[in-house]
C-alpha cells in the first residue's frame, strides 16, 4: 500500500467514525425521548388503576391494565436498545469537557422528580460549594448519575429516602447515592456489575429491569479512569460511589 493509499483509508476511517458517533447519538436521543414519553404515559395510567381519578368499572381497568402493561414492555424495549447503543459507544470517542457535576446530578434529579414523587420517595441533595469542576464526558457521566438514580428509586421502598452527595477526594471528585432500599444480597454482591445480572429480590419486587444498567455504568467510569462500588445490606439498603478526575487548570 502506498503512501497515499493509507491516507485515504485513514480519511474513510475517520468519516465512518464520525458516523458512527453521529448515528450513536441520534439513537440515544429519541430513545430518551421515547422513554420519557412512555414514562409519563406509566404514571398517567398507574393513577387511573390505583384509583386516584376516581373508581374504575372492571371493564375499564382489564383495558387500561391492558395498556399499562404493553407500555411497560416498551419502556423496556427501550431501555435495552440504550443499552445496547451505550455499549457500541464504549468503543466511541470521548469528549472531555470541564463540568460542573453538582448541576449535572439537579439536571438528572429534575428527570426523576415525577418517578420519585409517585413512589412516595424523598431525595435529599445539598449542593457543596466551592467543588472543583471534574474533566468528565457530561452525557456518559450523566447516564451513569441516571442508572444510579433510578436503581435507587425502583428498588427502593415506599416512604423510602435517597440522599445524593459529592465531594471532592484526592485528585477526583466522588458522588454517593445512598437508598433505603431493599438492598443486594450478600451472595449476589460479587456479580452485580456484569452484564444482566439481576438479583432474586429485585425480581420478586417486580421491577423491570435488564442487568445491563450497572455493566454500562463501570464500563463508563472506568473509561475515565475512576472507580465505581458499592456498600449494601439486605432490607437496609445500599450506597453506590463513583470518582472521576478533577479537572486539571
Ligand atoms: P436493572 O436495574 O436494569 O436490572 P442494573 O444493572 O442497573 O440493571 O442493576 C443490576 C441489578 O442490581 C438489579 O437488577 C438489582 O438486582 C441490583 N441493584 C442495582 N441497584 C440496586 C439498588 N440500589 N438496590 C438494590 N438492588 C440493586
Amino acid at each position: 500500500m502506498n503512501k497515499e493509499e493509507i491516507k485515504k483509508l485513514k480519511e474513510e476511517n475517520e468519516e465512518l467514525r464520525r458516523k458512527n458517533t453521529l448515528r450513536s447519538e441520534l439513537i440515544t436521543l429519541s430513545a430518551h425521548d421515547l422513554r420519557t414519553s412512555l414514562s409519563s404515559a406509566k404514571w398517567a395510567l398507574k393513577m387511573f388503576l390505583d384509583d386516584d381519578l376516581g373508581k374504575l368499572t372492571s371493564q375499564q381497568r382489564e383495558y387500561l391494565q391492558k395498556l399499562y402493561e404493553d407500555n411497560e414492555q416498551m419502556i423496556q424495549l427501550v431501555n435495552e436498545v440504550l443499552a445496547i447503543n451505550h455499549t457500541e459507544d464504549l468503543e466511541i470517542e470521548y469528549t472531555f469537557e470541564n463540568t460542573d457535576i453538582a448541576s449535572l446530578i439537579e439536571e438528572v434529579l429534575e428527570e426523576f422528580k415525577g418517578a420519585a414523587h409517585k413512589h412516595k420517595i424523598a431525595i435529599d441533595f445539598s449542593k457543596p460549594k466551592d467543588i472543583p469542576l471534574a474533566s468528565i464526558d457530561k452525557k456518559k457521566i450523566k447516564v451513569v448519575i441516571q442508572n444510579l438514580i433510578d436503581n435507587a428509586i425502583k428498588y427502593n421502598n415506599p416512604g423510602g429516602e435517597i440522599k445524593v452527595s459529592t465531594q471532592k477526594s484526592g485528585k477526583m471528585i466522588e458522588v454517593a447515592v445512598l437508598d433505603t432500599g431493599i438492598g443486594i444480597p450478600e451472595k449476589d454482591q460479587k456479580s452485580i456489575f456484569q452484564k444482566s445480572v439481576r438479583t432474586e429480590n429485585a425480581k420478586k419486587k417486580g421491577v423491570a429491569g435488564t442487568g445491563f444498567g450497572l455493566y454500562i455504568s463501570k464500563n463508563l467510569v472506568e473509561k475515565h479512569g475512576g472507580k465505581i462500588w458499592f456498600e449494601s445490606e439486605e432490607n437496609k439498603g445500599s450506597t453506590f460511589y463513583f470518582t472521576v478526575p478533577i479537572s486539571r487548570p
